[in-house]
């Protein structure tokens, strides 16, 4: 048995996987740490299975003739509110720890100023509020609002996603086909996107919520750097060995898979 007192940095396992993907069981092996793990830590685990899930999807679709059209320097969905799960959060405020001072400085002045632009387009008092509720009508309201304050995702540059490879799930599930120009305005225009059998935001969320006991469990990314300063860490609270953690929390992704179907 590893110990579970090891360090996450310590060795690593290969574990298995499978999940439930369109009527087909999608099968894989990744290497997770032997030891005790945060879920915070596991993220670049389920950030891979997740890019499986978005390529195989995205493949099935092309093959039917609803090719993606997502391309860099199309940042057009990058003005949307972006629900940043609060593990994602702890990942990310890391993340930016370990930048460089000037470029820290860059990506706070960056954040401040859509901060800015939000409170001027009467948007923050709207966001703190904690009567809106994602996927019912106060807080699609409140998508569309933000939506048309036209505010850039601070880590937007050039029109391309400067954090690509760490971006949060939310990003990587958002998979239009229809052309790109609609993207201008989704609440106006018929965007199609490919609808994917599993989330694992939603996973991430269901633990986020339990942990923060908010019914969310995401914070809009636009408040990553004030959410930092509370130095708060889920991911100490939801531990396991990196096995452990990830059957967990790909149980629940097929279990909200499930939900989603029927
Ligand atoms: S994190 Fe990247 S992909 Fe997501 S909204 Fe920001 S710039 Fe766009």
């Amino acid at each position: 048995m590893p110990d579970a007192s090891a360090d996450a940095s310590a060795a690593m396992v290969n574990a298995g996987f499978s999940l439930p993907v369109q009527g087909a069981v999608l099968r894989g092996t990744v290497q997770v740490p032997a030891g005790k793990t945060t879920l915070t830590q596991l993220l670049p685990i389920i950030q891979e299975i997740e890019n499986v899930i978005v390529g195989t999807v995205s493949n099935q679709a092309k093959s039917v003739g609803r090719e993606v059209s997502c391309r860099a320097g199309c940042g057009a969905c990058c003005r949307q509110m972006v629900p940043l799960n609060v593990f994602e959060a702890e990942a990310l405020t890391q993340w930016l720890q370990s930048l460089p001072a000037e470029r820290q400085a860059e990506l706070a002045e960056r954040f401040h100023r859509a901060l800015c632009a939000l409170r001027d387009a009467g948007m923050i008092d709207k966001l703190v509020r904690e009567d809106w509720v994602p996927e019912e009508e106060t807080g699609t309201q409140l998508a569309v609002d933000y939506f048309h304050a036209r505010v850039p995702c601070p880590f937007l540059e050039n029109e391309r996603c400067s954090i690509h490879p760490i971006r949060p799930l939310a990003c990587r599930e958002y998979l239009v086909t229809s052309p790109p120009e609609l993207c201008q305005d989704p609440s106006v225009n018929d965007v199609c996107g490919v609808a994917l059998p599993v989330k694992l935001s939603r996973a991430l969320h269901h633990f986020g919520q339990t942990v923060t006991q908010d019914p969310r469990g995401w914070i809009p990314l636009v408040f990553l750097m004030a959410w930092a300063k509370g130095n708060a860490k889920p991911g100490d609270h939801v531990t396991g060995t990196g096995e452990e953690l990830l059957q967990r929390f790909l149980n629940q992704a097929a279990e909200l898979a499930k939900d989603m179907e029927s």
